[in-house]
């Protein structure tokens, strides 16, 4: 199964608040910018000199979070019933 057949399958209840916590201070001098490539539904995107996040589709894995080499970003939980439900259908 493609990872797009994949991701099809989740449920999102999104959550009014960001759960994904970014300074964005360090991103101009961050030269690989990690969390642009290592998220896999894209929540971040290098536009015009800055940071694009979208969280509505977070998968919630915490790779943005790992990479990050400032360690300037921060997964936090949605509340209990928002965010992401996996089904493995
Ligand atoms: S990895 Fe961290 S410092 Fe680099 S662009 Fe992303 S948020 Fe900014
Ligand atoms: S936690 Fe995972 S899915 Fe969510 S923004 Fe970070 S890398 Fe992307």
């Amino acid at each position: 199964m493609k990872l797009e057949e994949r991701l099809f399958l989740d449920r999102f209840n999104v959550h009014e608040d960001n759960h994904l916590i970014v300074d964005t201070s360090k991103c101009t001098e961050c030269s690989l910018k990690p969390c642009t490539f290592v998220c896999p539904v894209d929540d971040y995107n290098w536009d015009g000199g800055k940071l694009i996040i979208s969280y509505e589709g977070c998968l919630e894995c915490g790779a943005c979070e790992v990479v990050c080499p400032f360690d300037k970003i921060k997964v936090m939980s949605p509340p209990a019933g928002k965010g992401v439900s996996f089904r493995f259908g």
